[in-house]
């Protein structure tokens, strides 16, 4: 198992175990763990209100609206209205619960001497204290909400990647489709620990450089997943670039709000199968074909540039998939045919090419279904 994913897995052991333990030492008290903190904030800061405890803890209202009324229930609380504001409520613990705190306490405290075990004492401050940074900066995106996008691969100059324009090319993470023959594996399945890169710098670099270098790609895994890009586009769109999308094609109105909002001048749809093999390749069960005759069909009625992109694979163009591929794209302005040939980066580790003496048959039957047909290496 990978480190990543290892970091998430212990903190889901963590929480279980300390669920249990908590749950099981305070049985008998009618207590559980999910309302110890609170418990304790009010305890150890008796008047509090409910919106400060939300504020503290990251809590939801109605997760602290549920936890007191049992809290009062049971009575360990009581609830007061503030004498300065009578809009307010305070929280204070009864005499009951003042008489159970110590058990709580050497509760928590023993649990903690058994999870602190065998941690080298000269390294443990230095892991407390990250960890506290850890827990602030999770409070600080709770508080925040914001999502912004983000963008971890950049080439900062191609001249290939948008037909005849220097351009710079973007790679958002994340994607619906887990294909098999996906090369991008680490935008799909994300690592923990994957850097985003700046904002700033993006923004820096866009701002010094418009007008020498004429567009700006956004690839993917999938950059249609993101409804923050249509703000970013709007952005690049005021500095002057063209922008060219790459998609799976699986969100056709999300494509058609940017074609109709003139925040995309180029698209390429990267068509994986035939309609009714099209789960398989995408590493599904099932999956509703129509979204890409939708995005076909936005395409070809607008007026931007295009075009469809096919990875030939062996295992899976076969001549008949191939012939059901062009009946459903029935006519484009641009078919790209690429020879698979990245075969140790994708998912799916047998996966090749076809043969290269094939080549010939594919652009003869895919040529009457495309004004223009290119082959790339
Ligand atoms: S759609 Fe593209 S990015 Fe997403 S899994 Fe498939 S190949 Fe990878």
């Amino acid at each position: 198992m990978d480190k990543q994913t290892d970091v998430l897995m212990n903190l889901s052991v963590l929480y279980r175990s300390t669920q249990k333990y908590y749950d099981r030492m305070l049985f008998s008290m009618k207590l559980t763990y999910a309302q110890l903190p609170i418990l304790i904030m009010i305890y150890e800061r008796e008047g509090i209100s409910m919106h400060d405890i939300a504020q503290s803890g990251v809590y939801d209202k109605g997760t602290i609206s549920k936890t007191v009324k049992h809290l009062e229930q049971n009575g360990f609380i009581t609830i007061m209205t503030s004498e300065k504001d009578k809009r307010n409520k305070e929280l204070y613990t009864t005499d009951y619960a003042k008489q159970q705190m110590s058990k709580v306490y050497e509760i928590r405290r023993d649990w903690w001497q058994h999870l602190i075990q065998n941690i080298d004492p000269s390294t443990f401050d230095e892991f407390l204290a990250s960890y506290e940074i850890m827990a602030s900066n999770a409070r600080a995106y709770a508080e925040s909400q914001q999502e912004n996008l983000v963008f971890f691969e950049w080439k900062k100059v191609s001249v290939s990647a948008y037909p005849d324009k220097m351009a710079t090319v973007l790679s958002i993470a994340g994607c619906n489709f887990c294909c098999p023959s996906c090369t991008k594996s680490d935008l799909v399945y994300i690592p923990e620990n994957r850097k985003a890169i700046a904002d700033t710098e993006i923004r820096q670099y866009l701002e010094k450089r418009a007008g020498i270098i004429e567009a700006v790609c956004i690839e993917g895994a999938e950059p249609l997943m993101h409804p923050h890009l249509k703000e970013f586009l709007k952005y690049v769109k005021d500095l002057h670039y063209m922008v060219k999308i790459n998609t799976n094609g699986s969100f056709p109105s999300f494509l058609q709000e940017l074609i109709e909002e003139k925040l995309v001048d180029y698209v390429s749809l990267s068509l994986k199968s035939g309609p009714r093999s099209y789960a398989k390749t995408i590493g599904m069960e099932n999956f509703d074909t129509s979204l890409i005759s939708r995005t076909l069909e936005i395409l070809k009625e607008s007026a931007i540039d295009y075009d469809v992109t096919i990875h030939l694979i062996r295992q899976f163009h076969t001549t008949s998939v191939l012939k059901s591929m062009m009946n459903w794209i029935s006519h484009v302005k641009h078919l790209i045919l690429v020879p698979f040939n990245d075969y140790s980066s994708a998912i799916q580790k047998d996966l090749c090419s076809i043969q290269p003496k094939k080549l010939g048959s594919i652009i003869e039957l895919c040529q009457p279904y495309c004004n223009q047909l290119e082959v790339r290496e």
